[in-house]
């Protein structure tokens, strides 16, 4: 062993602690895959090398073949592994193996309970990488040298997994990384050149470099130990360049694994070769699950990109709209230049058209699989659903196709999930219907009981029902669907169209003539509150209700806008009253000009809250109500 200077002891980031104490205890019924996860670091760290070697060849120190060697020792029970890949500098270690750079991994882990069986549901959502070491051994040795610098420049890292670890300055002759772990007392099976074999076959068959064991040769008469010589027992090409059909499932799952970094199999992908004026192969896939980090700004995004085979960069952004950031998968195109860097793919032509093909196959892609698999969309939809609704605003060529993913609740479920895609909305609309009705809202239980929805109940016509953020903004992006149009049903003058019988409009237009007294008293009751006061035939059972101007911004929107702290128009409701209601009557005929001031005052107050907004004087109304109750007890 060569000597070791400058050595210090150095305690993990508090978030290494957690994870690795998460990952010891999540994944021991599953430990082998700590081998997976070491060797896709290599293979990471060598199809760096291959690149950074592009511009500079010294990087190769001469050469040598790059792979990754495993080996054991049953006596001393351990299991090495070795790389040739771009190896990692003191510094390197100090960050890389002693802190995670994942940005928002501290709020992360404070979702964590403490209660195990939960947690361990959250590891997939992080990824494990180089910790999983941990799973198996209680030491783990990285000596390590970073290509290009001098042989005196290795590191050695050595930790037992606990609170800390150790660095050193070491002596390394050949560039890389080698780890070796200590297996724990009962883990020594590993140290198994068929069990190992088989983790390899099972796992990293996809890895595109040569992964080798030492071969089994039995000792000739006379020699102490033979040489060891050794065998490549993966495949050892890249897998997006073998035909489709002689892929396994099991395989594809495999390197969804390696490239996303993701520890569960993906919902579905999509593997094609394109040839013509543009080559390329893709290969993208559809997580399962979506990571923590998946509304950091920072968090990572974009497909691994090779040229011509060579891996050159990892998150290239450019070839997916940003509502499709989710997607993980690979591109191997054959035009582009080896040296491209970030600024000229955002400028290149080429990515332009290879951004709209790939985008399309993945909005294939979904299409295929809610068709296909319904309830794995459902799930797919709870995890990047609201992503996907930011898809219409910024990918206005595809609309149609967007819309036509997106997903609802409606006044048909009772539960407020969203289910209920536009195609299957207008499949079972009623006879006569020509628009898609929706009413948007801050929360299911204020939309699902608001007075807006009186009279589609009584018709039986299916609303949408949304309540999440973004999507009053997502709506001013549609404007129809498959040629229906969208009707905010608590906007306007609410008009059914077909699905008004001309008795209805006619009875309609005669309630309104013999109410237009009443409509006068109302506006100059509420005077400046409202924009206009008129009958309402979409109520059956509330005395009154707000309706927004066609032009108006709605609700949330307002809020959104206000609370980010925006200057938003002053716009004023419409007042609609419902003819038939007691209270309504009652009004009508009301001599006091002071009881009717009251009490519409109080309608109108009412109305605004049922419509989730809040009170412009609240004092007021509770006054007003008082006063009343006060009368009705006397
Ligand atoms: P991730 O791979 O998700 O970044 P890991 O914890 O697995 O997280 O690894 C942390 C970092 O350590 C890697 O990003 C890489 O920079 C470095 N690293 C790990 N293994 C190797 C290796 N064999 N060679 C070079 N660097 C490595």
């Amino acid at each position: 062993m060569s000597v070791e200077t400058q050595k210090e002891t150095l305690g993990f980031q508090t978030e290494v602690k957690q994870l690795l104490h998460l990952m010891i205890h999540s994944l021991y019924s599953n430990k082998e895959i700590f081998l997976r996860e070491l060797i896709s670091n290599a293979s990471d760290a060598v199809d760096k090398l291959r690149f950074e070697a592009l511009a500079k060849p010294e990087l190769l120190e001469g050469g040598a073949e790059l792979k990754i060697r495993v080996s054991f020792d049953k006596d001393a029970k351990t299991v090495t592994l070795e790389d040739n890949g771009i190896g990692m500098s003191r510094e390197d270690a100090i960050t890389h193996l002693g802190t995670i750079a994942k940005s928002g991994t501290a709020d992360f882990m404070k979702h964590l309970t403490g209660d195990q069986k939960k947690d361990s549901h959250l590891i997939g959502q992080f990824g494990v990488g180089f910790y999983s070491a941990f799973i198996v051994a209680d030491k783990v040795d990285v000596f390590s040298r970073r290509a290009g610098s001098a042989a005196s420049e290795g590191v050695h890292w050595s930790s037992k997994g606990e609170g800390d670890f150790e660095v050193a300055t070491i002596d390394k002759a050949e560039r890389g990384t080698r780890i070796v772990l200590h297996l724990k007392s009962g883990e020594d099976e590993f140290a198994d050149g068929w069990r190992l074999r088989n983790i390899i076959k099972k796992y990293s068959d996809h890895i595109a470099l040569p992964i080798e064991l030492p071969k089994e040769v039995a000792a000739t008469e006379g020699e102490e130990k033979p040489a060891v010589e050794w065998e490549t027992v993966n495949r050892a090409s890249a897998l997006w360049t073998r035909p489709r059909t002689e892929i396994k499932d099991e395989e594809y799952q495999e390197f969804y694994k390696h490239i996303a970094h993701d520890f569960e199999n993906p919902l579905s992908w999509s593997h094609n070769k394109v040839e013509g004026k543009l080559e390329y192969s893709s290969l993208l896939y559809v997580p399962a699950r979506a990571p923590f980090d998946l509304y950091q700004r920072e968090a990572p995004k974009g497909l691994k990109l090779y040229v011509q085979r060579v891996f050159v960069m990892d998150q290239a952004e450019s070839f997916l709209p940003l509502y499709l950031r989710f997607i993980k998968g690979v591109v191997d195109s054959n035009d582009l230049s080896l040296n491209v860097s970030r600024e000229i793919l955002q400028k290149d032509p080429i990515i332009d058209s290879m951004k709209s093909a790939l985008t399309k196959r993945v909005l294939d892609m979904l299409e295929k699989l809610a068709k296909n698999e319904p309830e794995q969309y459902k799930g797919f939809w709870k995890n990047f659903g609201q992503v996907m609704k930011e898809g219409p605003a910024e990918d206005f060529a595809n609309k149609e196709k967007i819309a036509g993913l997106l997903r609802f609740a409606s006044t048909l479920g009772d539960d407020g999930e969203q289910v209920v895609g536009l195609a299957e909305y207008l499949a079972r609309a009623k006879e006569g219907q020509d628009k898609i009705y929706y009413l948007t809202g801050e929360t299911y239980a204020q939309v699902k009981n608001s007075p807006h929805l009186e009279v589609f109940r009584k018709k039986g016509i299916e609303v949408l029902l949304l309540t999440d953020r973004i999507d009053e903004w997502l709506m001013s992006y549609l404007n129809d669907f498959d040629g229906k149009s969208f009707v905010d049903v608590a906007r306007g003058d609410l008009d059914l169209g077909n699905l008004d019988s001309e008795e209805d409009k006619k009875a309609a237009q005669e309630v309104a003539k013999a109410k237009e007294g009443l409509v006068e008293r109302l506006k100059t009751a509420l005077g400046e509150s409202v924009a206009e006061v008129r009958v309402s035939h979409r109520l059956t059972d509330s005395p009154a209700i707000l309706a927004i101007g066609e032009q108006d911004l709605g609700l949330q929107m307002r809020q959104i806008l206000e609370a980010s702290g925006q200057k938003v128009p002053d716009s004023k409701p419409i007042f609609e009253f419902n003819p038939a209601h007691p209270l309504i009557e009652k009004l009508d005929n009301e001599q006091s000009d002071e009881r009717f001031g009251d009490l519409s005052h109080i309608l109108f107050d009412q109305a605004a809250l049922a419509a989730g907004d809040s009170l412009k004087d609240p004092a007021a109304y509770v006054r007003r109500l008082n006063k009343l109750l006060v009368e009705l007890s006397a």
